[in-house]
């Protein structure tokens, strides 16, 4: 059976442009709020940042890299000292195991060092494309967009993509945009969700409203606009 194409996105790639220019003003710095100095630091940090908090990764990491300060230390780690490390960032025996793995294939397989290529990145273990997108773009000058839970509802909403699958909407916003504002757009998309656009929407600040499919449907016109009772 041939596999169904995805739908198109609602928007033009200018747009698509427009909207995210209005975004990135609404929210001026956007970028990751994990903390690191290295791509290896980021790298540990993002696979810890999985069903938790950045604020949360933060508290616990400078401990682990102090006590890891490279691939190799964490390759040699001793596994229930880096769980006991971990643990406040949940899923701590399996997060410790692909630390541990991938440290372990950084140091056999890339001297040590983080590759800086998305096919090298995602072969690590715990690293798929949007732990991937976040060092590449962050820490190692290579554009990416991640796409995670709040990249994809704030852009389905909107209609400058049309997916549930991750990877169709980073190739659909990757291609309305010029590499260079990959990086910053994938971080304006998850402040936006995180802040405004969120499961429970707060449209009368959002800086996409006049633009928004989502806003339209619900609030743009009809009888429930007409009546306009209900607030968001
Ligand atoms: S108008 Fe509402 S639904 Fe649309 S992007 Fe803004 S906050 Fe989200």
């Amino acid at each position: 059976m041939r596999a169904r194409r995805p739908l198109k996105p609602s928007k033009s790639p200018a747009a698509t442009r427009s909207i995210l220019s209005r975004l990135e003003a609404q929210h001026p710095g956007a970028t990751t709020e994990l903390h690191f100095t290295n791509a290896y630091e980021l790298l540990v940090a993002t696979i810890l940042s999985a069903q938790c908090t950045d604020a949360r990764v933060n508290q616990v990491t400078p401990a682990v890299f102090r006590r890891y300060p490279d691939a190799r230390s964490l390759a040699a780690a001793e596994l229930g000292e880096l769980e006991r490390l971990v643990q406040p960032t949940g899923f701590f025996r399996a997060k410790s195991r692909s630390l541990v793995g991938m440290a372990t294939e950084v140091v056999e397989r890339q001297g040590g060092e983080i590759p800086p290529r998305m096919e090298d990145l995602i072969e690590l273990p715990g690293v798929g494309r949007k732990t991937a997108n976040v060092v590449l773009g962050h820490a190692l000058g290579v554009p990416g967009l991640p796409v995670d839970r709040h990249v994809l509802r704030v852009a389905n909403r909107i209609g400058i993509a049309r997916s549930d699958d991750p990877e169709v909407v980073e190739a659909q916003l990757c291609g309305a945009l010029p590499r260079e504002r990959w990086t910053r757009a994938s971080d304006t998309l998850i402040l936006h969700g995180r802040r405004i656009c969120k499961p429970k929407p707060r449209c009368d600040q959002c800086a996409a409203r006049p633009s928004c499919d989502h806003w339209k449907r619900e609030w743009g016109s009809g009888p429930r606009a007409a009546g306009g009772s209900k607030r968001r």
